[in-house]
């Protein structure tokens, strides 16, 4: 049986965070603080869990964090993810989300062992803001070099991820809808939304989708291109047709009604929404000698409680029980 919500929502695409380490201290995401704890199981763990998953309809495994590539052993474990099968007798689809860092030397590596597809995070097209952003020093280059050696290995289509924070990066949007043309990648707006360890969200720091068109349409004229129904981000292409934008807008334009998705952290918690208030112990229940069919059921009873809508921005919003580098992105 496949994995199916009470609100009839198809759950085909699993995020596993491989690891809560990360090497950046993006503001909108981490703390500039040291001292945190982090959490980490072995491949093998999360090989069983993804298997299992795989086995009750899953299609998508995107490894994220953390920093995935900070994992030794991630080529390996992307090659047994490649041995599985979905339930249409397919390879699932193996994405990762990376800050890219490290990404120049392992991208061939990674698609050799079957890695399909990278999202590269870079959040400025421009050296000094990217370091005011990330708070490390001299990651410009490498990530810059890292989504050249993805296009190299052809993990396409590759995407670039960026979110905008209003007094940090709002005047990059049209410096990247030149990079998207200039370097034939995917360039995504994410609107800020409020799971940063450091407290620090407000809607006015958020670059809303509207203004990220009005923006664009100055540089050049957009037009809409089709979605799928579960895509989280709205695609745009210029009049010409060169360069591809996407917008990802959860705050202005939540797209929770069409969410396919479902995460595990790194310590092996299912998280049904990056917003649950709750986690859910599957690798506890693993660890306790729970049997492939019993941890299956526990999957399904899981993704029945699937949140219907996040309810960021409106009166009583509660904040996540996890930040976002302690849930996987
Ligand atoms: N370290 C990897 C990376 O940098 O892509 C993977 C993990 S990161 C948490 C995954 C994605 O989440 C990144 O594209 C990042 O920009 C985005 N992200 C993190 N915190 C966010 C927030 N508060 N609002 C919107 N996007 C966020």
């Amino acid at each position: 049986m496949r994995l199916r919500d009470k609100h009839g929502r198809d759950i085909t695409d699993l995020r596993v965070s491989i690891t809560d380490r990360c090497n950046y201290k993006c503001v909108y995401c981490r703390t500039g603080n040291e001292g945190a704890v982090y959490s980490e199981l072995p491949f093998a763990d999360y090989l069983r869990m993804v298997r299992i998953f795989v086995g009750q309809g899953i299609e998508k495994v995107r490894l994220t964090g953390g920093e995935p590539l900070l994992r030794g052993g991630i080529v390996e474990f992307v090659r047994s993810i490649a041995q599985l099968r979905t339930l249409s007798g397919e390879t699932p689809d193996i994405a990762v989300t990376t800050n890219g860092h490290l990404l120049a030397e392992m991208a061939q590596p990674l698609k050799d062992a079957g890695l399909k597809r990278a999202t590269i995070s870079m959040d400025a097209v421009d050296a000094e803001k990217f370091a005011r952003i990330t708070r490390v020093a001299n990651g410009y280059d490498n990530v810059l070099a890292g989504i050249r050696a993805a296009k190299r290995a052809g993990l396409e289509p590759v995407k670039v991820n960026c979110v905008l924070l209003r007094g940090f990066n709002e005047d990059q949007i049209m410096e990247f809808a030149r990079f998207s043309r200039e370097e034939g990648v995917v360039v995504r707006f994410i609107e800020f939304m409020p799971l940063e360890e450091d407290r620090v969200w407000t809607k006015e720091i958020v670059v809303t989708m509207d203004e990220i068109l009005e923006k664009l349409n100055q540089f050049r004229p957009v037009r809409q291109l089709p979605n799928t129904p579960s895509e989280t981000a709205r695609r745009y292409t210029f009049d010409d047709g060169l360069g591809e934008i996407g917008i990802i807008a959860p705050v202005s334009h939540p797209f929770c009604g069409h969410c396919s998705r479902v995460r595990l952290t790194s310590d092996g918690k299912i998280r049904t929404c990056l917003f649950s208030l709750f986690d859910h112990d599957l690798a506890g229940r693993m660890h306790q000698g729970a049997d492939d069919s019993a941890l299956a059921e526990y999957i399904h009873s899981v993704i029945g409680q699937k949140e219907v809508r996040h309810h960021i921005g409106e009166p009583g919003f509660v904040k996540p029980s996890r930040s976002m580098v302690h849930i996987g992105g």
